[in-house]
């Protein structure tokens, strides 16, 4: 799976990183940034929720 973030599309609600830190962070300049883009399996099913749970859908989610 591998993940992206439309940073064009991102608010900086900051709920992906909620949801899994390990794959988003927030950056200097208040945004969501994908640390990690390639996702192991066990950490899908959060990366999933993060997308689901962003306002704005900026998350991209690829299989
Ligand atoms: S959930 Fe969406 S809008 Fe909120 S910080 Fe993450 S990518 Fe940005």
């Amino acid at each position: 799976m591998k993940v992206k973030v439309n940073r064009d599309s991102c608010i900086g609600c900051g709920a992906c990183a909620a949801i899994c830190d390990e794959v988003f962070e927030i950056d200097d300049e208040g945004l969501s940034v994908v640390k990690k883009e390639v996702v192991s399996e066990e950490k899908k099913q959060e990366v999933q929720d993060a997308s689901d749970s962003c306002p704005t859908g900026a998350i991209e989610v690829e299989e």
